[in-house]
């Protein structure tokens, strides 16, 4: 799908629009007021003046962020954590994943949007001026997907500009959508990644309701390729459906289209949720399953069941693609009986699981 008139699109995902007096004169609200024609906009103090009938996920939220702006990735206790930097920019998401795991710790329903760049922009540039020799990566795919909304906005054109003079960092922008065309002619792209979750279309089908499919998402990895971005995929989580080992490595087949040394990393991790999900997931097939507590309190498959579903799509896509693959949140044990080693071990890996802040 290309966006191309955005005020059709996005009326079915937004139908108010609150903004605070520090967000009142940001470029990123013009550009949305000129985008949706047809939607109201409203001045506010703050989140609490949004009258209850507007808390729901079709009102959008402009503010600027209050606080950090770039995180270090909490990890998860007795799981080796990537060492990622979040960047709060879309807080909240409409593409409705049905193992979404905002859903248990995000308890305001608008989307919220941080409209300020510039504050985003002076703490990565803290950050990587700091130890130019460190490679960093950070994204803003962490609390919401990263392009949904960013053709309305243009956000993410900041952060790759503002990047990009800084040789050891790597952006990544990670969604489910297609929307990547607003990003191709920036000319300075430096080293962002746009980045794709990937699952058979069944599965995108059935819990992905907003998502683009997976032709459209591959489509668009090839679009931003060939602007000369660098991609990444995810394929997180996997998900155990009979046959699902012959749909994942027919996805995995489909890397083979991008050359190697263009695809900055590829991730894995099977389905997990916090018990304070569970209530929320709903019944969905997958989880008449086998879930087992892990140390952080997510549960997950039986670690055995892990690791032969990691070495089966780890090396269809080996077959596929030389690039770097890592585990999302495994534990030691896993990475040692997957790939032998823990990542600090692996060469390919370094620059990824490398320590940050
Ligand atoms: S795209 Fe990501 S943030 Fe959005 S609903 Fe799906 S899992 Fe959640």
């Amino acid at each position: 799908m290309r966006l191309t008139d955005y005020s059709s699109f996005y009326s079915r995902f937004v139908t108010s629009v609150y903004f605070t007096d520090e967000a009142a004169g940001s470029p990123a609200l013009a550009r949305a007021i000129e985008r949706l024609r047809d939607v109201p906009f409203k001045r506010v103090k703050g989140k609490d003046d949004i009258p209850p009938a507007d808390r729901k996920r079709e009102t959008l939220f402009l503010t600027t962020g209050r606080g950090k702006t770039v995180t270090a990735c909490p990890g998860s206790k007795g799981h080796l954590c990537c060492n990622y930097l979040t960047i709060d920019l879309y807080g909240g998401c409409p593409i409705g994943c049905t193992y979404c795991i905002l859903r248990s710790y995000l308890n305001f329903a608008p989307v919220t949007v941080n409209v300020d760049t510039g504050a985003v922009c002076r703490e990565i540039e803290r950050i990587a001026a700091a130890d130019p020799g460190r490679p960093l990566r950070l994204g803003t795919g962490e609390t919401g997907d990263s392009l949904f909304f960013d053709p309305l906005f243009d956000l993410s054109r900041d952060l790759v500009e503002r990047c990009a003079l800084f040789p050891n960092v790597s952006l990544e922008l990670k969604t489910k959508t297609d929307f990547v065309d607003h990003l191709l002619g920036i000319e300075r792209k430096g080293g962002a990644v746009i980045a794709f979750s990937l699952n058979p279309q069944v599965l995108i089908d059935s819990e992905e309701p907003f998502a683009n499919g997976l032709d459209d998402r591959l489509a668009a990895a090839g679009r931003a390729l060939a602007a000369g971005y660098r991609v990444a995929f995810h394929f997180d989580p996997v998900i155990r459906v009979p046959g699902w080992d012959d749909m994942y490595g027919a996805v995995a087949d489909r890397l083979a289209a991008f050359p190697a040394e263009r695809v900055a990393w590829i991730s894995l991790g099977t389905v997990r949720y916090p018990k304070e999900l569970l209530g929320r997931l709903g019944e969905r097939p997958y989880l008449f399953d086998e879930f087992f507590p892990s140390r952080d309190g997510k549960f997950r498959y039986l670690q055995p069941v892990r690791v032969s579903m990691y070495r089966s799509l780890a090396d269809r896509i080996a077959q596929a693609v030389d690039a770097p693959v890592y585990m999302c949140m495994e534990s030691p044990a896993v990475w040692r009986r997957v790939f032998g080693n823990p990542p600090s071990k692996i060469e390919s890996l370094c620059g990824i699981f490398i320590p940050t802040m």
